[in-house]
């Protein structure tokens, strides 16, 4: 593959501080975002570099453990631990942070966290269904956008946000075509391959050479299918991935699934397709549309997060799936508690096989979790051979 990624996540940032170190001596300005709500067209506008900085290693948590008490989500100790420790290079780089009340985790963490760096905390309405939630939220999208032009010295036109939508709607429509031609059996690409090239490339600089780049790797994957090149011979059971994500640093548990011969085609929630499908309404005032397409964001931390559900029903049959994996980072209130509702859903009502996996960022449940995911392997061969069975005798009490 022309695509392929060999360097850490830590070489991958290493590597993305040069550049903006240049970017920002030639007048650009950097604003870091931590989370799937963060109106990434407003830093567009504002003509700034939008960079992710959410931890998804090990490292980092030693040091934050010195402050937050260890009974905390690793993702919140490890995006803590990097900016306080001194160990990432992006975080100094930052103008100001841009972040969401989602969980409480994460919002308490942001006290703190706003002790180094300017930060607007917008305030995220949780029943996002309610008729008052959108004109909440979409004052806070107004006070996302002032406390952008205060920070970065710039004003923020309404043809500024119109440009922002589009170019987030053509790096959304990019990606979708990118994880639909995974629906493709067998698929072009494996699931670790797709989770470290797609986490790497979201670490850009420069927009239009970033769309350039989705464009040349979804073309890849689409050549890849018209040749029959496929991730491996014989494809092994089709796994849809729900929950918290994968990227390059936390993908333990993907490439477990992968070594015990399953292959991930699809991944609902932050990282896969449902945060790329829905795009901004062109034709509205540029703020609504904006406020509109992030109050749609399926996290569990909304409440009832119906639309979710819908989701994974209709992507669990649009990618031939054969098995469910749902993983909750330990201390995760939310995703564990949802959890109970999609086990429902995958197992009751589609009569899928279905894993729940609650882990951390450290390597220590590794054996553990490799002999469950080899049994989840096991189980869903089990399931699929009964299928058969049924479809041939069926098909012979037709023909009888
Ligand atoms: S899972 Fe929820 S809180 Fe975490 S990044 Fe995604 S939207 Fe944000
Ligand atoms: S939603 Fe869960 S995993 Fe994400 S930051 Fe909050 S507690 Fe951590």
């Amino acid at each position: 593959m022309e695509f392929e990624v060999t360097e850490s996540i830590q070489d991958v940032h290493t590597n993305l501080a040069l550049q903006l170190e240049m970017a920002k001596d030639g007048g650009k300005k950097v604003v870091g975002c931590l989370c799937s709500y963060s109106p990434t067209e407003l830093i567009l506008a504002a003509n700034a570099i939008p960079v992710g900085l959410c931890g998804s290693t090990q490292e980092p948590i030693a040091k934050a453990e010195e402050i937050l008490s260890a009974d905390q989500c690793p993702k919140v100790k490890a995006t803590f631990g990097r900016a306080i420790g001194g160990t990432c290079p992006l975080f100094p780089l930052a103008d100001c942070i841009i972040s969401e009340t989602t969980c409480d985790g994460r919002k308490k963490m942001y006290e703190l966290l706003e002790r180094y760096v300017p930060m607007q905390v917008m305030d995220l309405p949780q029943k996002p269904e309610e008729p008052a939630a959108f004109d909440h939220w979409l004052s806070e999208v107004e006070k996302a956008k002032c406390f952008l032009e205060k920070q970065l010295d710039v004003i923020i036109t309404d043809e500024d946000l119109a440009r922002g939508i589009r170019m987030m709607n053509e790096q959304r429509k990019l990606m979708t075509r990118i994880h639909y031609s995974r629906k493709q059996s067998p698929s072009p690409i494996s699931g670790l391959d797709f989770a470290n090239i797609t986490s790497k490339l979201n670490y850009y600089v420069d927009h239009e050479d970033y769309l350039n780049l989705l464009s040349a790797f979804a073309q890849e994957l689409e050549e890849r299918n018209a040749k029959n090149i496929h991730a491996s011979g014989v494809e092994g059971p089709r796994i849809l991935w729900t929950g918290l994500g994968n990227s390059l640093g936390c993908n333990k548990v993907l490439r477990l699934v992968e070594e015990s011969g399953g292959i991930v085609v699809c991944s609902e929630g932050c990282g896969g397709v449902t945060r790329t499908e829905d795009l901004a309404d062109e034709t509205l005032p540029p703020l609504e549309a904006i406020a509109q397409r992030y109050l749609r964001v399926t996290c569990a931390c909304m409440t009832p997060n119906t639309q979710r559900f819908e989701d994974l029903e209709r992507l669990c049959a649009d990618f031939d799936i054969d098995g469910v994996i749902d993983l909750a980072w330990q201390f995760c209130q939310p995703f564990e508690i949802e959890s109970y509702r999609v086990r429902e859903l995958v197992r009751d009502k589609l009569g899928l096989p279905f894993l729940h996996v609650t882990t951390d960022y450290s390597a220590q449940d590794e054996g553990q979790l490799k002999v469950r995911i080899e049994g989840f392997m096991e189980q869903i061969e089990a399931s699929k051979q009964r299928t058969r069975k049924t479809v041939e005798n069926e098909s012979r009490r037709i023909s009888a």
